[in-house]
């Protein structure tokens, strides 16, 4: 994976590592991606992913796919299997089975049975708000619960109780015992179990307690010998607790915890949370929408690994949260497509135009270059008739102005690959103003698109033939939000949803090559755009995501400095 290793820039996380081997502090690099699998991944976590692979590749270490599967009332199956596959597509290997931190479970239990012996954590009957209330605030200090001071061996008795169902869902915790004046409001006795009955998709209804994130976390990372547990920053105050707790287990393994800040993009939202109501209310098709951030739906859309990969190396990573400009991600795929798209026609909004001076039952092939950008790629055969389709917006009855260079009457344009075409006449529908039909002839002398008289064309169309083109489905998308930051205004992000972002075009026609393509390809529509065959697609009827236009907002950016 050539493309994250050429871009491994120091950063501060590097610094750390380097210090840490070189210290002999460490002996190896091993870092997790950690998923709660109650939703499909999506960009930000893509940041997560390149940077805990990245850095277990280029230090020779490994990289552990663990679930964080403490929380079986919103985790599902589904969500398992499209994580592991998301992981996989966007290239990593998590070497050999994923791991699951329900399987760590029973071992968690027996920890904090060894906590409450050293009267480190005790059972708590106070109710979730009740608990809240006593927390206190960062101006007042915490209250203590009226049942912190039950014995160790009254604590061992109710917690075993707790873990064999004898008590209702919510009726007691087991907390740490840490210190309820601290500062640090995760340090106020923070709860280690909770009592819930839900099936989990792997323990089944096995456990009726559950670990909460901050107990189960340092202890999942300890087990797998994770040196360096990366997280994003919300997590900075946990470190404390991290510690904590693994401070009372001295003779377990401790990571070291290292936060960086959470990517966030414009013009759309990434929380899990966020996308879960777009899919349930149905604002989009799916968590694989084309418009969706998660890796499935840019997958759809028409996003490569390579780009996605690209995109995470060049926002690097920092200490600071920050916004990076979606052009820049648009910048880094349409870099990628260049290189290996096909380039095909394409006609979204047809309009016919027939060459009266050529044939009617001639056809004609023609050799297109697959890709100018790769000279390895070969050429495919374009055929030519005397009916072909051009854009209706490459047809005008009037030319607007002297630099209007597309077809109207009397112009003379180049057809892409074959011939020039003059436009001698058109057919208007009187009543209703559209262009029916367009009427030229072809100079036989201009095939394959030149002649010797040093004649200027200056416009060029695509076009498709035809008795030839395949009928296809074409959905251009845009960006699900029309606002920077979604909901800035209202405080709700959906009042930004932009209705437009979705056009469907059903009576495209596209080139015979095009409808051999296998789904998820990406094709270059000349003129038009990057484009790739969407999963709906049935032999008799291609559909076509549009991916992204050609306009490249950033590279302009970038020259202007
Ligand atoms: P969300 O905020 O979308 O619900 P999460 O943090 O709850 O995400 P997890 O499944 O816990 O989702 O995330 C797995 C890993 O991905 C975590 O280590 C988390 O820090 C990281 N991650 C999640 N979102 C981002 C982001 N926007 N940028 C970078 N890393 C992220
Ligand atoms: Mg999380």
């Amino acid at each position: 994976m050539s493309d994250t290793d050429k871009k491994s820039p120091s950063n501060f996380i590097r610094d750390i590592i380097d210090s840490d081997l070189s210290s002999g502090k460490r002996a190896e690099v091993i870092t997790r991606f950690p998923p709660e699998p109650n939703g499909y991944l999506h960009i930000g976590h893509a940041k997560s992913i390149c940077l805990n692979f990245g850095l277990a590749k280029s230090y020779s270490g490994k990289c552990n796919l663990r679930f964080d599967d403490t929380n079986p009332a919103k985790e599902e199956q589904e969500y398992i299997d499209s994580i592991q596959n998301d992981v996989a597509w966007l290239g990593f290997d998590w070497g050999g089975e994923a791991l699951y931190a329900s399987d760590y479970f029973e071992d968690m239990y027996e920890w904090a049975k060894r906590l409450i012996k050293a009267d480190l954590a005790y059972v708590d009957d106070l109710t979730a708000e009740e608990i809240r209330a006593y927390r206190g605030t960062l101006t007042t200090p915490g209250k203590e619960s009226p049942y912190r001071t039950r014995s160790a061996q009254e604590n061992l008795e109710l917690f075993e109780k707790m873990k064999d169902g004898e008590f209702p869902d919510g009726a007691k915790t087991l907390r740490a015992k840490i210190d309820l004046t601290s500062g640090n409001l995760n340090m106020r006795d923070p709860v280690m179990y909770r009592i819930v009955r839900a099936v989990h998709p792997r323990q089944g209804d096995k456990w009726c307690i559950y670990p909460m994130y901050d107990w189960a976390h340092g202890l999942e990372d300890s087990i797998e010998g994770i040196t360096h547990s990366i997280c994003t920053l919300e997590f900075e105050d946990h470190r404390p607790l991290y510690d904590w707790f693994l401070n009372q287990l001295p003779e377990l393994h401790h990571p070291r915890q290292i936060e960086f800040a959470r990517l966030n993009i414009n013009y759309t939202v990434m929380s899990k949370r966020m996308l879960m109501q777009l899919v349930k209310d149905k604002h989009v098709s799916g968590w694989d929408d084309p418009r969706m951030p998660s890796i499935s739906g840019m997958k759809r859309r028409g996003y490569t690994p390579e780009s996605i990969r690209d995109f995470c190396g060049r926002i690097g990573v920092a200490k600071v949260a920050s916004t990076v400009d979606i052009a820049l991600l648009e910048h880094c795929l349409r870099e990628d497509l260049n290189k290996r798209a096909l380039r095909r026609m394409a006609v979204l909004k047809p309009l016919k135009v027939v060459i009266d001076n050529y044939p009617e039952d001639q056809v004609e092939w023609f050799d297109g270059e697959n890709n100018p950008e790769d000279p390895e790629s070969g050429t495919r055969k374009i055929p030519f008739s005397r009916e072909l389709w051009i854009e209706q917006d490459d047809f005008r009855e009037e030319a607007p102005n002297k630099k209007y260079f597309r077809l109207a009457p009397g112009k003379e344009v180049r057809l892409k690959h074959a011939y020039y075409i003059k436009c001698v006449d058109y057919k208007k529908d009187e009543s209703t103003g559209e262009i029916l039909e367009v009427h030229c002839t072809y100079d036989p002398a201009s095939r394959g698109g030149g002649t010797d008289d040093g004649r200027k064309v200056k416009g060029t169309s695509h076009w498709v033939s035809a008795s030839h083109g395949v009928k296809s489905e074409v959905r251009l998308y845009s960006h699900l939000f029309s606002a920077e930051t979604p909901g800035a205004a209202t405080g709700n992000f959906l009042d930004d949803i932009d209705a437009d972002s979705l056009e469907i075009l059903t009576d495209a026609l596209v080139e015979p090559a095009l409808a051999e393509e296998a789904a998820f390809a990406g094709v270059q529509f000349l003129r038009q755009g990057y484009f790739c065959v969407d999963p709906d697609s049935t032999k008799d009827r291609p559909v076509f995501n549009r991916t992204v236009t050609l306009r490249d907002t950033w590279a302009k950016v970038e020259k202007q400095g």
